[in-house]
């Protein structure tokens, strides 16, 4: 497609990109945009980055930029850095042993396919997931080369699975959850044959490293559009095997109540992002096992005579341990998740200098979120919650602590021994 028939222009290709790309023609090679960026442009968008394709092997990209470094164990790419701003590069190749990511992409068998088979331009297009991330917008000629069918598909908005889409998600189940991602993501409709398979093979999914699919959570549910990929996982019965506990418990679910909790938690993430809010995976988390595990506590403190908050501290680690067989959920993020899960009770206790101290608590802007939400599903009354609420503005709290915001978010108790810097913004970003 000539320069003449395509709205993409330079203007919207980051100035870092647009170097990579001359450079590397400069050198003799052949550079093109790829991938969601070319997509996000042609759909009218602002792409956060820029993937490349090259015919140039990773060590000739290398020695064409000082300000780079060659990445991936077995998938190798080369990342080109300007200020904060990281450009990838990838050599063509024809087999996909590896996603973008440089996670193992098994065959149905289990065999993993050889990598790094260097390929053609359009070998490149073929091995790539759906026709409208497979767009190669070239630097010589500004035309955009589609081997696969993805302009057509861009302007009818939909998502197809370049080849057999059974073979596809054979090769790599996790495109089923790309699939409910994108169509989240750019609102696409995901097309009959590529839709159609996924019920049945979504069980293929269990055999997906639970590491890959914590990356892969954070994809669906922390960039901006988690109610919308919640939608598209309950529509093509995915949650089951993402979020199996979760599952089980909207089963049962007469008032739609625990659906229009989880609803609204993922809204209010979507909201997060959109104000350009910190997110973290631990409170998703504790949104979605909030349900099981005090239904499993109830259970603990009737038959083995547990005060609440110990039966909610073993059942979240039952049940934590439990999910984490499906999602790896690092310990930075599972351990307040548990955390904030057992502070629960504790807004049950009104009086006393105890509430002082949970005001305190670096974590009681997060529990008091759930606490909040815990609301849609009854478990709080109208009159508590506005107590809360109120006292947790600072208005209500006797002497002392004024308390701003900022005071009870995160109390004096932040200060003491756990000043453990998480790395806040790279845990919204890393989806
Ligand atoms: P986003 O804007 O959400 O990052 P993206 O299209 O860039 O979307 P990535 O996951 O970053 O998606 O992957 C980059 C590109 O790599 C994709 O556009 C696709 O061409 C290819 N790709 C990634 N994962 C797979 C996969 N599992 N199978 C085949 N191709 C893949
Ligand atoms: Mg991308």
């Amino acid at each position: 497609m000539p320069r003449s028939e395509h709205n993409i222009s330079r203007a919207n290709i980051s100035s870092a990109a647009l170097k990579v790309l001359y450079r590397l023609r400069e050198g003799g090679f052949e550079a093109y945009l790829v991938g969601g960026s070319v997509r996000d442009l042609l759909l009218g968008g602002h792409p956060k980055d820029f993937d490349i394709a090259t015919d140039a092997t990773p060590e000739q990209v290398h020695g064409l930029f000082n300000n780079s470094r060659l990445i991936g164990r077995r998938f190798r790419l080369v990342h080109v850095r300007f200020g904060r701003e990281i450009i990838e590069v990838a050599t063509f190749r024809a087999a996909a042993g590896h996603d973008d990511d440089d996670h193992e992409i098994a065959e149905g068998s289990g065999r993993v396919l050889r990598d790094n088979v260097w390929g053609t331009l359009e070998d490149d297009a073929l091995r790539r997931d759906f026709t409208v991330n497979s767009l190669y917008y070239g630097i010589g000629d500004f035309a955009i080369r589609d081997y696969a069918g993805g302009v057509a598909d861009i302007a009818a908005r939909q998502l197809r699975l370049i080849g057999d889409p059974e073979q596809r998600y054979r090769e790599d189940p996790v495109r089923m959850l790309r699939a409910a991602r994108f169509a989240a993501k750019l609102d696409f409709e995901i097309e009959a044959d590529t839709a159609a398979p996924i019920e049945r093979l979504a069980g293929l999914l269990d055999n997906i490293p639970a590491a890959r699919l914590f990356d892969e959570f954070g994809k669906l549910f922390q960039s901006g559009h988690a109610y919308a990929s919640w939608q598209q996982l309950q529509k093509y019965d995915l949650t089951r095997h993402l979020l199996p506990l979760t599952h089980m418990w909207l089963n049962n679910d007469p008032e739609g109540s625990r659906r229009r909790f989880i609803e609204q938690a993922l809204r209010n993430t979507d909201e997060r992002v959109a104000t350009d809010k910190p997110i973290t995976p631990m409170f998703l988390f504790a949104i979605f096992l909030w349900g099981p595990v005090s239904g499993r506590a109830r259970q603990l403190t009737e038959e083995e005579q547990m005060s609440d908050v110990q039966a909610l501290a073993l059942a979240g680690a039952e049940l934590m341990a439990m999910q984490c067989q499906r999602i790896a959920v690092p310990k930075r993020f599972s351990l307040p998740m548990r955390e904030i899960i057992q502070m629960q009770p504790r807004f049950a206790r009104r009086t006393g200098k105890r509430v002082q101290s949970f005001l305190g608590h670096r974590r009681f802007r997060a529990a008091y979120d759930l606490y909040v939400l815990r609301g849609l599903l009854g478990e709080v009354s109208d009159e508590e919650l506005a107590w809360w609420t109120e006292v947790q503005q600072g208005v209500a709290v006797g002497e002392g602590d004024g308390g701003d915001d900022d005071t009870f978010g995160r109390g004096k108790k932040r200060s003491k021994k756990t000043v453990r810097k998480r790395p806040r913004k790279r845990s919204k970003k890393k989806e």
